[in-house]
């Protein structure tokens, strides 16, 4: 441990904090606007009863409830253009400006600097140097690493993260044991386009569960939805809706089973999408950080911008702040 003493120190007399970040790709903050943004229409009782009415717009600003803090939260990051997924993604991950020490918004793909960027130390590294264990909650089908391992395809940032800190990616093997949970959450979609007819179904509620119980493995783990920033790039608004109302049902059995005494849970995404369906293009919107557990208003008042998420997360395990130049 080097001397340093951190939160991920196990005792007999207290439990372990952890911290779990609950990631959706492509969701931002927008407007009340019933024939744009599909948040506006869709029925999220178990974020609206966290987080009060209209808590998804932009005009809406901080809120501050029993359970739980939202902040908005920049995306933009002070650089022209469209935030895009791998910049946004690293500096969740890193808590350092991406797309300024690159030069650009990009993605959806870490290029050379991004992952450079990566390489030099995200949460997932932090961890492990200080000798806990951390996770990527999502698996992988077996192709997935067959195209990583003969190079026609490359990692998104979070799976970058993970494994250059050494940590493994969750296998088939892992969903089927209910050591991790699917991007889509009820593994359909494992029977349906990827055939394992056998894989076992969850619903979305029995998914959000899974993963509070899973999180709760780990100082640090983290799980990516991205099939939300693909209703925005695709589809209708009414399947938006659909999409949205299915998220709020798994993120309702997360709430159900999560462990507000010492788990901080981080809801977050890396740039807007499925909030403007009157275009299939990312936005410059806010998005929205939710944080429930410990201290939550408090820890959520350091929040303004994607770069504030990692220091945070950091504050809570007692990780120390790395240098960077
Ligand atoms: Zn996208």
């Amino acid at each position: 441990m080097n001397g340093i003493t951190t939160r991920l120190d196990m005792s007999d007399n207290e439990s372990p904090h952890y911290v779990h970040i609950f990631f959706m790709d492509g969701v931002g903050l927008g407007s009340a606007d019933p024939n744009s943004n599909p948040f506006a229409t869709a029925v999220l009782p178990h974020l609206t009863t966290l987080l009060g009415e209209n808590w998804y717009t932009r005009e809406r600003g901080r809120i501050t409830t029993p359970r739980a803090s939202l902040v908005p939260t920049d995306a933009t990051l002070g650089v022209p253009g469209k935030p895009q997924s791998a910049t946004g993604q690293a500096t969740i991950l890193t808590g350092r400006n991406a797309p300024q020490v690159v030069g650009e918004h990009y993605g959806p793909k870490p290029n050379t600097a991004v992952a450079n960027l990566i390489h030099q130390g995200t949460l997932f590294h932090d961890v492990a140097a200080a000798g806990g264990r951390a996770a990527l909650l999502t698996p992988y089908p077996p192709p997935y690493f067959d195209s990583i391992n003969n190079g026609k395809r490359l990692y998104s940032a979070v799976p970058l993260a993970v494994t250059s800190a050494g940590f493994p990616l969750m296998t088939v093997d892992d969903l089927r044991n209910g050591r991790a949970v699917s991007p889509g959450f009820t593994n359909q979609a494992w029977r349906d386009l990827l055939g394992y007819t056998d894989m076992p179904l969850l619903t979305l509620w029995e998914a959000g569960q899974r993963i509070a119980a899973l999180a709760q493995q780990y100082p640090f783990s983290f799980f990516e939805h991205w099939p939300s920033d693909r209703s925005g790039h695709r589809g209708t608004l009414a399947a938006a809706r659909v999409h949205l109302e299915m998220l709020d049902t798994a993120i309702g059995g997360l709430l159900d089973a999560w462990d507000d005494a010492h788990g901080l849970l981080i809801i977050t995404s890396d740039h807007g999408n499925i909030e403007e369906k009157e275009h299939r293009q990312h936005t410059t919107n806010p998005v929205p950080t939710i944080l429930v557990g410990p201290d939550h208003a408090n820890l959520a008042a350091a929040i303004h911008a994607l770069t504030d998420i990692a220091p945070v997360v950091r504050q809570f395990l007692g990780l120390p702040h790395p240098r960077t130049n």
